[in-house]
C-alpha cells in the first residue's frame, strides 16, 4: 500500500477515507493485522492496523521489510493518449519497469492536455500492484524535438518506428551488449511520426530504430512489446 508519509519505526499513519475503507471494508483487516507499505523513499514496512470506528484508521510502522533500491533508469517517452487508453499505458509502462514516464508532443498528437495528476495515481496504482518500491517520475509533457536534443548524449535510445525495416528486434538490441543501465523507450501517436520526426530521433547519437514487426500495433499495445522486449534483452 503506498502511503504519502515518512516511514520510520514506531511512526503512526492517519490513512486517507478511501485506503481506510479499502483495507477495513475490502481486505477487511482488523485492528492489530499487518499490510506492507511502502514510500517510494524509505523502502517498505511492515504495519499494523489501528483501527478508530469503521471508518477511521491509522498504520503503525513495525519493521522495515525491505529496502529502497534505485529507481529503473528507463524512460519511457510517448505521444499522450485519450483517456482510458493513456490509463492503460502508464499502468503497463509501470509494470514493465518505466522508471519515469515522459509525454512527449508531436505533430500527430491528438491529445495535447495530459492529465498529470491521473497518470501519477495511475503510476501509484500499477507500482502498489507490481509490488516495486519507487513511484515512478511522471513528468511534464515536452515538445519532441526539445526533449530529444535535452538528452545526454550517451542514453540510448530505442525508437519505436512502424516504418522501420522488418527486423528482429531482440537481434538488433542484443547487438549492443548485455545491460544498458540507462535508456529512453520511444513510441509514437495514433498516426505515427512525421519523417522529419523520424530524422530528428535519428540524429540522436546512439538512437537504435526498432521494428515491432510487419503489423501496425495500437501505441499502447507498442508500449507493452517494446518495454518486454527491452527488458527481456537489456534490462535487469
Ligand atoms: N492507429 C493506431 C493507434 O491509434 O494506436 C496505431 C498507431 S501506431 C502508428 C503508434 C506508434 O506505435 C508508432 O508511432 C510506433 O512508435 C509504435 N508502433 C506501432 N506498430 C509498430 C511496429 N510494428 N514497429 C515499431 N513501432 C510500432
Amino acid at each position: 500500500l503506498f502511503v504519502d508519509a515518512p516511514l520510520q519505526g514506531g511512526a503512526r499513519i492517519a490513512l486517507e477515507r478511501s485506503q481506510a475503507n479499502y483495507l477495513l471494508n475490502v481486505l477487511r483487516l482488523k485492528a492489530g493485522e499487518a499490510v506492507l507499505i511502502f514510500n517510494g523513499r524509505d523502502g517498505e514496512w511492515r504495519a499494523e492496523v489501528s483501527v478508530e470506528g469503521r471508518k477511521a484508521a491509522d498504520l503503525v510502522c513495525m519493521e522495515q521489510t525491505r529496502q529502497q533500491g534505485a529507481a529503473p533508469d528507463i524512460v519511457y517517452a510517448f505521444a499522450p493518449l485519450k483517456h482510458a487508453r493513456l490509463d492503460y499505458m502508464v499502468q503497463k509502462a509501470v509494470e514493465m519497469g518505466a522508471g519515469v514516464l515522459q509525454p512527449v508532443l508531436t505533430r500527430r498528437t491528438q491529445s495535447t492536455r495530459v492529465n498529470l495528476e491521473r497518470m501519477r495515481s495511475n503510476a501509484i496504482e500499477a507500482a502498489e500492484q507490481c509490488g516495486i518500491l519507487s513511484i515512478p517520475e511522471v513528468r511534464e509533457e515536452e515538445n519532441l524535438e526539445r526533449f530529444i536534443k535535452g538528452l545526454d548524449k550517451d542514453r540510448l535510445v530505442v525508437f519505436c518506428d512502424e516504418d522501420a525495416p522488418v527486423s528482429n528486434p531482440v537481434q538488433a538490441l542484443a547487438k549492443l551488449g548485455n545491460k544498458q543501465p540507462r535508456l529512453v523507450v520511444i513510441v509514437g501517436p495514433e498516426g505515427g511520426f512525421t519523417d522529419q520526426e523520424r530524422a530528428l530521433v535519428a540524429a540522436h547519437e546512439r538512437c537504435v530504430c526498432v521494428s515491432l514487426g510487419p503489423r501496425i500495433l495500437r501505441a499502447d499495445t507498442a508500449a507493452v512489446a517494446a518495454l518486454a522486449i527491452v527488458q527481456s534483452v537489456l534490462g535487469d
